[in-house]
């Protein structure tokens, strides 16, 4: 790797794939993987990613929204693509796209119906989500018949999966919690194929869901997200697991602090000695949490933490190098490994995932 010259994100596909086939490896044979790419790819680069996932004949994509499946189509992805929470003004999109809509309610049952058959369609892949306790999207148990109504009068759609999502499936405090949704989208599912009279794809795992349920709900199919990027809500497994996404930064300038002199805005840091200090060119607008300032975060110089000091700027950080030795220019690493995700998430009192899509589209993207 050349020596860094600016703020970059690495993406280290070997490492994709390293995790890509551990989630296989706990999986039956035959199990579709849905691999999950929203927000840009977890914080990484979704095209890039989806790429490379395909490649490794991954069976089935998801993305959040509209717009982010239309990034994949235009990247050259052609493997299928669910989205999974589509608004109604996109539908024309998401046909003309072939992107596959998640139906989750009445309303959007019915004007997605009416644009596939004003457009034509003649069983268009669509997806049906059942609420089974999360309380986010979704019908109910009871809303099947309703739904089987609807596709006996139409024939321009076609149910390609019934899914669920799971609202616990990292906390085993909650596995009656999750048993239960479970056993309510196996009955809603079987009822649904018995009336409709044909059997869809399900899936109902989460990244924790493959690692905590696959007996009982693996189905056809699972839905992994954040595992693919290295990380499990459990640390034994995350140590199984590589790490994808590198942030890595260079030290722009060094000042000589004198005792009493404040750093950064608001004077919010005030020094009670000698000082070094360094300026790294990324900020709040890139993704550095302001929680992160004021010594709770640390970036890596020379193998050596280097914490914040002062405020968060939004473009920048100030840390404190007096014990480092290093010069201008030197590479930092802001993190590399799982570990430091999972620390400066929990120093922002937030968690790998918010951390990682936070990271901002001003970032230059490079694959390792
Ligand atoms: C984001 C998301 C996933 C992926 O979850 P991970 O915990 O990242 O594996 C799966 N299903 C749905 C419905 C989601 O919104």
């Amino acid at each position: 790797m050349p020596q860094v010259q600016e703020t970059i994100l690495e993406i280290d596909l070997n490492a994709l794939q390293h995790n890509f086939e551990f989630i296989k490896s706990k999986l039956r044979n035959k199990t579709k993987i849905l691999a999950v790419v929203k927000a840009f790819g977890y914080g990484s680069d979704a095209a890039i990613v989806a790429n490379h996932l395909q490649q490794l004949r991954v069976d089935y994509f998801a993305v959040a929204y509209t717009h982010e499946g239309v990034t994949l189509r235009n990247a050259g992805v052609k493997t299928p693509i669910l989205v999974l929470h589509p608004q109604i003004i996109n539908f024309e999109t998401i046909i003309e796209h072939h992107l596959e809509p998640n139906l989750y309610n009445a309303r959007v049952l019915n004007a997605f119906i009416a644009v596939a058959e004003a457009k034509k369609q003649e069983k268009y892949p669509i997806h049906v989500k059942f609420n089974t306790g999360l309380n986010r999207l979704g019908f109910w148990e009871k809303d099947v018949d309703y739904i089987i109504e609807k596709l006996q009068h139409t024939n321009a759609i076609h149910v390609t999966s019934l899914f669920s999502h799971l609202a616990a499936s990292e906390d085993l405090n909650e596995k009656d919690f999750t048993q239960n949704q479970i056993t309510s989208f196996k009955k809603t599912a079987l009822e649904f194929e018995q009336k409709i009279g044909y059997k869809p794809i399900l899936h109902q795992l989460n990244t924790s869901g493959i690692l905590n349920y696959a007996d009982e709900a693996q189905f056809e199919m699972v839905r992994a997200g954040i595992g693919l990027f290295g990380f499990a809500n459990d640390e034994h497994i995350t140590a199984q697991l590589k790490n994808v996404i590198t942030l890595k930064s260079i030290i722009s300038q060094i000042h000589m602090i004198e005792p009493n002199e404040s750093v950064g805005y608001n004077r919010a840091f005030k020094a009670d000695g000698f000082m070094k200090t360094a300026t790294i060119p990324i900020g709040h607008a890139d993704g550095i949490h302001r929680a992160l300032g004021n010594g709770k975060g640390y970036v890596t110089i020379q193998g050596k933490k280097a914490s914040i000091i002062g405020n968060v700027c939004m473009d920048m950080i100030m840390v404190n190098i007096t014990k480092i030795d290093c010069k201008e220019g030197d590479e930092v690493v802001i993190f590399d490994h799982q570990t430091t995700v999972n620390d400066l998430a929990e120093q922002a009192n937030t968690i790998s995932y918010e951390l990682l899509t936070a990271i901002s589209q001003r970032v230059k993207r490079i694959v390792k």
